[in-house]
């Protein structure tokens, strides 16, 4: 326990909602509504009475319905027996690292620096060892597969990728699967914003590239059902028993009334219709956003180019993020997220995300441009 750490953006969220006027830039969740269509297939399993337990590996027509979207969007083969369903991409993670361990007798995930911040927490729970790969700002926080070569050991049980990432929004190129898939070590690949890809291929997967690897993905974030907790998992054969052991063991099923409601969203085409206009309206503010940035003289330090993330490089300013976080929460009332919480390599960045009206875009920009040019102004009268 004294090994995992609290997630700081949660924090700086806590203490941002009990102060007023503030611009909300640090909140990782949609700000749609889950299309009514889905919300009526929810009403209806209660009104039906459909809420029982289900299958542990979640209902049958929903496991074929995530198999045909796959097979659909992203040009796989998958059958509906690779699939799992779970609570959240959460708890599906858990499992993925949990099978990985146990399938290779190994101990040690690989996980990016800077990278999701829960990951390592996962690991440590599991009492697993994290081991970093690095992702520098002189490559824009991109894959390079020479440093990750450089940390597999004979230890080494799985590699964790996330793409398009969060916290930096960079999506994997189709030459970066495939120099994973060359590793032959387990990917366990968190393919939660896949779908939220603004430029190039709009969904891709690791399981396009190899069949020694564990794709998670969830209904949170493409289909704005954060509080709805549905995910699921896709795994090799031979993992299959053991999941499902666990899954009846540690959950007993996912939440039914959402498995409904599931199944509704990757089936209906006015859903999918809704979805296309939301990445539409993402990319809009996407692009808002970068020419905001640029207006205000402020410098992005990857290439965003999916989810709903900009990191913005602040080593000008300040060696603490953390520090510097709350400093423009009280002096300049706009919420960013600290890159530390992401990682040593992410320390002197933060974090924005668009995932909020063109307005507050605008406003919160604004109020954070205002106060770096007083700082600097500040900062060059004391050195004089
Ligand atoms: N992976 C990543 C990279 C995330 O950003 C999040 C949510 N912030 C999750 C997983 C967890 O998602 P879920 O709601 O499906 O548990």
């Amino acid at each position: 326990m004294a090994e995992i750490k609290s997630f700081k953006v949660m924090d700086i969220l806590e203490k941002a909602n009990e102060m007023e006027d503030i611009i909300h830039l640090e909140i990782g969740e949609p700000d749609f509504d889950t299309p009514i269509e889905i919300k009526n297939e929810g009403i209806r399993a209660i009104k039906e009475e459909k809420i029982g337990y289900t299958h542990s590996m979640g209902k049958k027509e929903l496991r074929e319905a995530i198999a045909m979207y796959y097979n659909k969007k992203y040009g796989t083969n998958l059958k509906y027996k690779n699939v799992v369903v779970s609570a959240g991409t959460s708890p599906a993670l858990l499992l993925a690292v949990y099978t990985a361990m146990e399938f290779s007798g190994k101990n040690e995930i690989l996980v990016s620096n800077p990278g999701y911040a829960c990951y390592p927490n996962f690991i440590k729970f599991l009492n697993g060892k994290v081991s970093y790969y690095e992702l520098s700002s002189e490559d824009g926080f991109s894959i390079n597969i020479e440093k990750i070569k450089e940390k597999i050991t004979d230890r080494t049980a799985a590699i964790l990728i996330n793409s398009p990432g969060n916290p930096t929004g960079v999506v994997l190129k189709k030459k970066d699967y495939m120099e994973l898939a060359e590793l032959g070590i387990t990917i366990i690949s968190d393919e939660i914003y896949q779908g939220l890809v603004y430029e190039g291929k709009q969904y891709d997967t690791i399981l396009n590239y190899t069949v020694n690897a564990i794709a998670l993905n969830g209904f949170s974030k493409l289909f704005a059902m954060t509080g709805w907790r549905l995910g699921y998992l896709i795994i090799p054969d031979r993992y299959i028993m053991l999941t499902q052991k666990l899954e009846q063991n540690l959950f007993i099923s996912a939440n039914t009334i959402s498995q409904y409601a599931a199944i509704e969203a990757l089936t209906n085409e006015n859903v999918d219709k809704q979805i296309n206009n939301m990445v539409k309206e993402y990319n809009k503010r996407r692009l808002f956003a970068l020419a905001e940035i640029k207006k205000w003289g402020l410098k992005v330090a990857a290439n965003p180019l999916g989810a709903y993330y900009i990191i913005i490089d602040v080593r000008e300013y300040t060696n603490n993020s953390l520090i510097f976080a709350y400093k423009t929460l009280e002096k300049a009332r706009v919420a960013v997220t600290p890159g530390i919480d992401f990682g040593t390599n992410l320390e002197g960045f933060i974090r924005i995300s668009y995932a909020v009206s063109i307005e507050n875009l605008e406003e919160g920009i604004k109020r954070l441009g205002e106060y770096l040019q007083n700082e600097k102004k500040i900062g060059k009268e004391t050195r004089r």
